[in-house]
């Protein structure tokens, strides 16, 4: 047989039916509901359409031969009785199989070519290759092949819209032999066509069914083509009146187009309407870009507040505050109301022997005014640790430099930050290492305890000649002046009137290890203080800024829900602008699940698509922001908010895109081709 020379080894197809299948309507019926009344378009039909023969049907108006073509193709199912293909029942098979099974057995050809305007004759043959699940490039060359054999080798890049009707029907002819299908059913394939093109139509198919041996349908009113058909069949009122040579039939199909190949096939449905997309993907551009921004924001402020504490207070240090339950203090002291308790060099030396302590000390702090020749200002001045602690094992942190070293032991050195060191000596930021070994005189005037500053004894108020041994980084909240811890020891015993305990107002006790963290706070608590760790006040910021972000990210998200609705209702009226898009496909095999993946990727594609945008636009003016107002820091993308954008764009498309997808993957193929 003809067959085995051309087999190419698809086993979902035996090689008896490769060429040709017999189908057969066994007392088949179609009923319509009109109003009240049923209108029949097929009544008890029986007929068995052969291998290697050119089946004409011909009919008045309105007889039912379409209806008869739907039921032999299987885009139509029977009221009553059974349509068989070679072995199979198709009236029988599940929705999805039966698209299957008319994939690769049966090829349409429309009497409006029904092909898509927007491919070129070369891809709208390769269209049904593609859906089967065949890679591109082989379908490209198959659709070539065909194409040279119904003579249009030379018109493979035109669209549809630079073709004559007779070459754009032969281009649907050859899109119908593309799956090298055993049935070829053509529903009035000349009925917009002059004569002559019209006879070589037919001709065309007539050599399908004496060359390849495929089973060949074609239905026309046209008298004239009798002549050139083996067999004639006349419908009328949904009956057969006349058959010329009455006498008297495998499912199964390949897979489905990939995953990969629908989303390509979306996406490029999307930047067709390129316009249409970018307005409806916009929403979702201005959701994600507000929800990257406002969230970024919060979270540079809340990194800034919590670097701020960290700067002042590592993990392990309890911060010890003389009134029990008193509220947080970033600084060395707590807030005073209740019974304050003093802190002075025995109660710290007390603290350094609790269990778990590795050192305690405190860190005087101190009102003065800096001058350098004729400029002045007021600074804070804070002690730094003691040196003792600077090695790096307590967890104790330092003030990071922009120039120079911590004081050392040989003068009394001051560390003065960024911008008073700036407008004392009159140079601009990034001159400071020139400034390090420079003078600075230092008068003490008041000291602070908490959130109070209290009169030094004038023994302490003397002018001082200072060295500058370096500049500080200013941060939020950490913008103090520094000098060695036993200096301002020295300082506040000289603060304090001749015979008064010198109280320090605060104290820092750290632990010897993250562990007795909170045995230690239990101890000071216990002793009657007020004690709170770094890791407290961190975590409460981070609380109140969770709250915050969560509160901007909804913003932002209402902006999704919006853009959510207008991909809704721009997909549902894609759906039906492109019912017929939907019925050709549909009449190529591909499977519903098909059509809901398409237009459920191209709502997925804008969405990501818009997503992208957003996650770049929200950076991008997050960066602009920072950069017009000087804040470098204060910007913070997260990763997790680009891929939360991204995700949330994707997620919001997806939504919105099933019920319209829903909704095309549920048209009746055949209602959707009479769609315009
Ligand atoms: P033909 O192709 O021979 O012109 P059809 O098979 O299209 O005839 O239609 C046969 C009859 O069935 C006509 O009366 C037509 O109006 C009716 N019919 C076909 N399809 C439908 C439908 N989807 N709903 C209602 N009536 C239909
Ligand atoms: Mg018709």
């Amino acid at each position: 047989m003809r067959s085995e020379a051309r087999d190419d080894g698809d086993p979902a197809v035996d090689a008896g039916s490769r060429r040709g299948l017999a189908v057969s309507l066994e007392g088949v019926s179609r009923s319509y509901p009109r109003g009240q009344e049923t209108v029949r378009a097929l009544d008890g039909v029986s007929l068995t359409v052969r291998p290697g023969e050119l089946s004409l049907v011909l009919g008045p108006s309105g007889g039912g031969k379409s209806t008869l073509m739907h039921l032999l193709g299987g885009m139509d199912r029977p009221t009553a009785g059974r349509v068989v293909a070679g072995t199979a029942v198709t009236s029988q098979l599940s929705p999805d199989r039966l698209s299957a099974w008319r994939r690769t057995h049966v090829g349409f050809v429309f009497q409006s070519f029904h092909l898509l305007p927007h491919l070129t004759a070369a891809e709208n043959v390769a269209l049904p290759m593609v859906l089967g699940g065949r890679r591109r490039a082989p379908a490209r060359r198959r659709a070539l092949d065909v194409l040279g054999r119904v003579g249009l080798g030379d018109r493979a890049s035109h669209r549809p819209g630079e073709l004559s009707g007779g070459q754009a029907q032969r281009v649907a002819v050859a899109r119908a032999l593309a799956a090298d299908p055993p049935v070829i059913l053509a529903d009035e394939p000349t009925g917009h066509l002059d004569s002559q093109s019209g006879q070589e139509i037919l001709g065309l198919l007539r050599d399908l069914a004496h060359g390849d041996g495929r089973t060949v349908v074609v239905v026309s009113h046209n008298e004239e083509f009798a002549a050139l058909a083996d067999r004639v069949v006349r419908v009328r009122d949904g009956r057969i009146v006349a058959d010329s040579a009455p006498g008297e039939a495998a499912a199964g199909g390949r897979l489905g187009p990939s995953a990969g190949t629908l989303m390509g096939m979306a996406g490029s449905a999307a930047l067709r309407r390129a316009w249409r997309s970018i307005l409806t993907g916009l929403g979702v551009t201005v959701g994600v870009a507000a929800m990257v921004l406002l969230v970024s924001i919060g979270a540079g402020i809340e990194h800034r507040v919590v670097a701020a504490v960290l700067d002042q207070a590592s993990l392990s240090s309890v911060l010890v505050s003389p009134t029990k339950g008193a509220g947080i203090s970033l600084g060395q002291a707590g807030a005073t109301q209740g019974a304050a308790r003093p802190i002075g060099a025995a109660q710290i030396a007390a603290f350094s022997r609790l269990p778990g302590v590795r050192a305690a000390y405190t860190q005087p702090a101190f009102l003065a005014t800096a001058a350098v020749g004729g400029r002045a200002r007021t600074v804070e001045i804070q002690a730094l640790p003691p040196a003792t602690l600077w090695d790096g094992t307590t967890g104790v942190t330092l003030p990071t430099l922009v120039a120079g070293n911590l004081p050392g032991l040989s003068r009394p050195g001051i560390v003065l930050p960024e911008s008073a060191a700036d407008a004392l000596f009159g140079v601009v930021q990034g001159q400071e290492a020139g400034l390090v070994g420079r003078t600075v005189r230092v008068t003490l005037s008041g000291a602070i305890r908490g959130s109070s500053i209290s009169a030094i004894a004038s023994a302490a108020a003397h002018p001082q000649n200072m060295v500058l041994t370096g500049v500080g980084r200013a941060s939020l909240g950490g913008a103090a002046a520094q000098v060695r811890n036993s200096l301002a020891l020295r300082w506040a015993t000289l603060a304090t009137p001749k015979g008064a305990v010198v109280d320090y107002g605060g104290a820092v006790v750290v632990a010897a290890s993250a562990n007795d963290v909170q045995g230690v706070t239990q101890a000071i608590g216990d002793l009657g203080f007020g004690a709170t760790t770094a890791g407290d006040i961190v975590g409460r910021i981070q609380t109140v800024f969770g709250v915050l972000e969560t509160a901007l990210g909804v913003i932002g998200g209402i902006a999704l829900v919006v853009a959510g609705l207008m991909i809704a209702v721009v997909m549902s009226m894609a759906v039906l602008e492109r019912s017929r898009e939907i019925g050709v496909l549909r009449a190529l095999g591909a499977r519903r699940s098909d059509v809901f993946t398409l237009f459920l990727s191209e709502a997925a594609f804008i969405g990501f698509a818009g997503g992208i945008v957003g996650d770049i636009l929200g950076w991008a003016l997050g960066k602009l922001g920072a950069l017009l107002f000087h804040q470098a820091g204060i910007f913070l993308v997260p990763l997790w908010l680009i891929l939360l954008g991204l995700g949330f764009g994707g997620a919001v498309a997806i939504l919105a895109g099933a019920v319209p997808a829903g909704r095309a993957a549920r048209l009746n193929p055949v209602e959707a081709l009479r769609a315009e």
